[in-house]
């Protein structure tokens, strides 16, 4: 399992190392984590560059259950969600569950989005390498 991390607000670095402590204390094991590299903004109003991050994990929580751990994470850290796609102190998004997919309204794992960005996709490159071109190479083969 994997998720991401991006702040672009206050003491960025922080709220990562935070969020981090934050889901090793709600039974969630972290395995591995990418360095912390800065982003250009994607989408949303103008606003300043963000930290980014992703980190390998291990629970027992169900996907939704982690869903709520990570939310109730991003509450704690002062995220306030006033401007769609605005800046934020942290967000915490499932990127993978194992092998499942989930198409619902509330989680969607794969989440959407992240082979089109960069700043996923390349701290998730460094601390699994083979984990991309393991899909890539599936995707390959379907067509
Ligand atoms: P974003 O991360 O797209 O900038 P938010 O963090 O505000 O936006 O999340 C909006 C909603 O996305 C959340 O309320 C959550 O229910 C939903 N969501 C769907 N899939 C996921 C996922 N894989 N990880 C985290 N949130 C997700
Ligand atoms: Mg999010």
């Amino acid at each position: 399992m994997y998720i991401g991390l991006g702040s672009n607000l206050g003491d960025r670095a922080g709220y990562i190392q935070s969020a981090v402590a934050l889901l090793r204390e709600k039974g969630v094991s972290v395995l591995k984590q990418s360095t912390i590299i800065e982003t250009d903004p994607v989408g949303g109003p103008p606003q300043s560059k963000f930290l980014n991050a992703v980190v390998k994990v291990e629970t027992q929580l169900s996907p939704l259950e982690l869903l709520g751990q990570c939310q109730a994470i991003e509450q704690k850290l002062g995220r306030a969600r006033t401007v769609v796609n605005g800046p934020r102190t942290i967000d915490l998004d499932i990127l993978l569950y194992d092998r499942f997919t989930i198409d619902t309204p509330q989680l969607r794992i794969p989440h959407p989005r992240m082979f089109e960005r960069a700043f996923v996709l390349d701290p998730l490159k460094e601390i699994e390498s083979d984990l991309l071109e393991t899909f890539f190479d599936a995707r390959h083969k379907i067509r």
